[in-house]
């Protein structure tokens, strides 16, 4: 990539400059700065940003500057934002089959593209990846322009810009589905509905799930619940009368929270010979107890997920084209608007929140 790296500047916008929202210092908060807008290099593209999302393990923690995202000190400034989507604004030498004006989505994880892994598809666990927005050389795109490689890149037709930031998290709840031996009938737990979980009630419904319950927290209870219920959830429970509601039935449990109880209620409540598919990071404990004893004698298996594959892609791009996911979309604020925008994630607003450069 040979974007300029973030310097922070105080110039207004000419031709050459925007307006990129930057990780300044290591503090709590972002900072509106005046920076050059990158230009494409061989391979890559650029992309006008429409929309791009909060992430509340990602850059909601980084604008937080909780503990865990301390370790980017010696890189600020940067910029992050890494699930976008946009208009095409112009190519670099050497791309083909991608022009100005083609509204895409972007898979931020690059492989090395050389590994077992990435030559296999699984470029998502390549263990030389890199993320754009997130990787201390890849600018995000909490910015009015981004620079990416066009392998990166998925067409999205006529899909609002919104939907296509939520296909990052569709198309890892896909993923999941597709590693899982999940077959149209089955029923369907997910635990956390959050983004991710909520991506997966939707792959669920949209693969012939027989009935999706989706478990939250009291907190989950006025709005998350409901809008599950919105899109497609046959049942919805909190997580005190999971347990029983879902006696030991489950053909297919999703843990999406990231919470160590889930996977205990997931262990619990997944019938013999059925699957656990873990989603959720335990972000700050990493290291979480399962009674893996009681699981091999039911013969319940656990499959982990992360990041996608090109089929996540295609697959999510088809299901969002068929599936009103209004519900799950906003609110989303003017990238001016950031500090209102880091509040509504504090505060558990909607699913997707998004800002719009
Ligand atoms: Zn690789």
């Amino acid at each position: 990539m040979v974007s300029p790296r973030v310097t922070a500047g105080v110039t207004p916008n000419t031709a050459d400059r925007m307006t990129a929202l930057c990780k300044t210092r290591p503090e709590p908060g972002m900072a509106l700065e005046s920076v050059p807008v990158p230009e494409p290099g061989p391979g890559e593209v650029r992309i006008r940003v429409e929309s791009v999302g909060i992430d509340g393990g990602a850059e909601a923690l980084i604008y937080d500057w909780h503990e865990s995202k301390r370790h980017y000190a010696d890189e600020l400034p940067q910029l992050f934002g890494h699930e976008f989507a946009g208009v095409i604004d112009a190519t670099g030498p050497d791309v083909e089959g991608f022009e100005a004006g083609t509204r895409v989505a972007v898979e931020p994880v690059l492989g090395c593209g050389r590994c077992r892994l990435c030559r296999s598809g699984s470029f998502g666990i390549c263990p030389d990846r890199r993320i754009v927005g997130l990787h201390p050389d890849l600018d995000g795109a909490l910015a009015e322009y981004a620079v990416v490689p066009q392998e990166t890149l998925y067409p999205i037709g006529s899909l609002s810009a919104d939907e296509g930031v939520f296909l990052e998290l569709l198309g890892l709840a896909v993923h999941g589905i597709e590693r899982s031996q999940f077959e149209p009938g089955d029923s369907v737990a997910i635990a956390g509905p959050g983004s991710v979980g909520i991506g997966a009630l939707v792959a669920a419904v949209a693969g012939g799930a027989s009935s999706v319950t989706v478990i939250g927290t009291a907190d989950d209870r006025e709005d998350r619940l409901p809008l599950a219920r919105e899109l497609g959830a046959t049942n919805t429970v909190t997580t005190e009368d999971a347990e029983a509601d879902l006696a030991e039935e489950v053909d297919v449990f999703v843990e999406a929270s990231g919470h160590p109880d889930a996977i205990s209620l997931a262990s619990s409540t997944t019938r013999r010979d059925g699957e656990i598919v873990q989603i959720g990071i335990f972000h700050g404990s990493e290291t979480v107890p399962v009674d893996l004893t009681r699981l091999v004698r039911r013969g319940v298996s656990i499959t982990t997920v992360y990041g996608r594959r090109d089929s996540s892609w295609r697959r999510a791009i088809a299901i969002a084209e068929n599936t009103d996911l209004s519900p799950a979309l906003g609110p989303s604020f003017p990238l001016e608007e950031y500090e209102q925008a880091f509040d509504a994630t504090r505060r558990r607003e909607g699913i997707k929140i998004t800002l719009h450069p």
